[in-house]
């Protein structure tokens, strides 16, 4: 058996974008599987939800942006800290930069470490990675919720609860029914648990879909642009956080080490998951959280990237 290369090391391959209208305010920048943004045409500014990696990258969400409206682009929220969705802030040159205060909390506690470890797990999604200038700092802390007005659009920015980190923010349009859910759900992709609170998301899953969104932006994947489709990523996302975890929880009961566990865990959800992108780059760290989560560790450990591959060559090596 050859061994699988790190992370996403093998992953070479550029994805073709797609740039959806999805209301009169809400446009979906998604590249089959890779990191998606979400943009908000208010009546006097824009609004951008994560940001690509690189400033750099950043440029061809402006472009799209630009054959749409020529508002200026005032604010940037983040979804949660991870490198991969904020490091391109900058690029937009936002009056604002908007985030929870757990988010808050996380880039100061951990954000450095995320940033060295993100850039070597995804060599492809940092493209000019030396255009970064740094981490990416809010300017408006918020808690638990708040509301933005663009002129007459109402921007509800809120805490649903923790599920893929313990800042997950999402970002609701209560006139158009449009959701942006970050990481909380994925589509045709797979969930990243490694900073997760995998026993709290399923509850957070249960808070989304009690706005009854008719469309939804996920983290990853193809924009879903009907109440069939929320559920079907709803779903899918919960299916695969539940059956994981409780796979793991199976195997730390029964005193299983991590590596028993994690092959286990791999062989039961292949079948039925393997088939969405990132399976093998996120199954080691998914289940390495999740057996944290299971045994000793209520809040998920730092990721720096010499932890990285210390894992990985425990578990794959
Ligand atoms: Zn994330």
């Amino acid at each position: 058996m050859t061994e699988k290369k790190f992370a996403s090391h093998a992953d070479v391959e550029e994805k073709t974008v797609s740039f959806d209208r999805l209301s009169d305010h809400a446009y979906a920048y998604t590249a089959e599987g890779d990191p998606n943004t979400g943009i908000v045409v208010g009546d006097d500014a824009v609004m951008v939800i994560d940001t690509q990696a690189t400033p750099v990258m950043a440029q061809d969400v402006i472009r799209r942006i630009r054959a749409v409206t020529d508002k200026p682009i005032r604010y940037v929220t983040l979804s949660h800290y991870h490198a991969v969705r904020v490091l391109g802030a900058s690029g937009y040159r936002p009056e604002h930069i908007i985030a929870s205060r757990d988010t808050y909390d996380l880039i100061l506690e951990r954000g450095e470490a995320d940033m060295k470890s993100e850039i070597e797990r995804f060599p492809r999604l940092f493209r000019a990675v030396e255009s970064v200038p740094g981490l990416t700092w809010p300017t408006i802390v918020f808690e638990r919720r708040m509301t933005l007005w663009l002129g007459k659009l109402q921007v509800e920015i809120m805490q649903l609860g923790r599920g893929h980190t313990k800042g997950d923010t999402v970002v609701w349009l209560p006139q158009d029914r449009v959701l942006f859910s970050g990481d909380l759900v994925e589509y045709d992709a797979t969930p990243y648990t490694g900073d997760a609170y995998l026993a709290d998301w399923p509850a957070t899953l249960d808070a989304i879909a009690a706005l009854a969104p008719e469309k939804l932006v996920p983290g990853r994947g193809a924009a879903l642009k009907s109440p069939d489709e929320v559920r079907a990523g709803l779903e899918g996302t919960r299916a695969f956080v539940t059956s994981m975890f409780d796979a793991v929880k199976a195997g730390a009961a029964a005193g299983k080490d991590l590596r028993t566990v994690y092959k286990e865990t791999y062989a039961a959800l292949k079948p039925r998951f393997g088939h969405w992108v990132i399976f093998d780059h996120c199954l080691p760290f998914d289940v390495s959280r999740a057996y944290d989560e299971a045994t000793q560790y209520r809040d998920p450990r730092i990721w720096t990237a010499q932890r990285d591959k210390d894992m990985w060559v425990a578990l794959e090596g």
